[in-house]
């Protein structure tokens, strides 16, 4: 029944369908499989959108979880080169 954003709920169920799931981000449709290493993101950036809570603390702002794209780029930058 909600087998559209229950991943675990497909993964045992043998091979070749496609499962997306819904970005928890921005809500766009998400291939679910090996080669998407941010899902259930749709990308880096809206996974480390939701990362971004703890890993920038100054970002931690009740009622604004958004950051502009210059932070988020600085953001990625940072995290690549700390944590490979
Ligand atoms: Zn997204």
């Amino acid at each position: 029944m909600t087998r559209r954003n229950d991943p675990s709920n497909d993964s045992n169920s043998g091979s070749g369908n496609t499962l997306t799931v819904s970005c928890p981000q921005c809500q766009k449709s998400v291939v679910w499989n090996s080669e998407n290493p941010y899902r259930p993101f749709c990308s880096k950036r809206c996974k480390l959108l939701d990362l971004g809570a703890w890993a920038d603390g100054s970002h931690r702002i009740a009622g604004e979880p958004h950051m502009d794209e210059t932070e988020l780029d600085e953001l990625i930058d940072r995290l690549e080169r700390g944590q490979e």
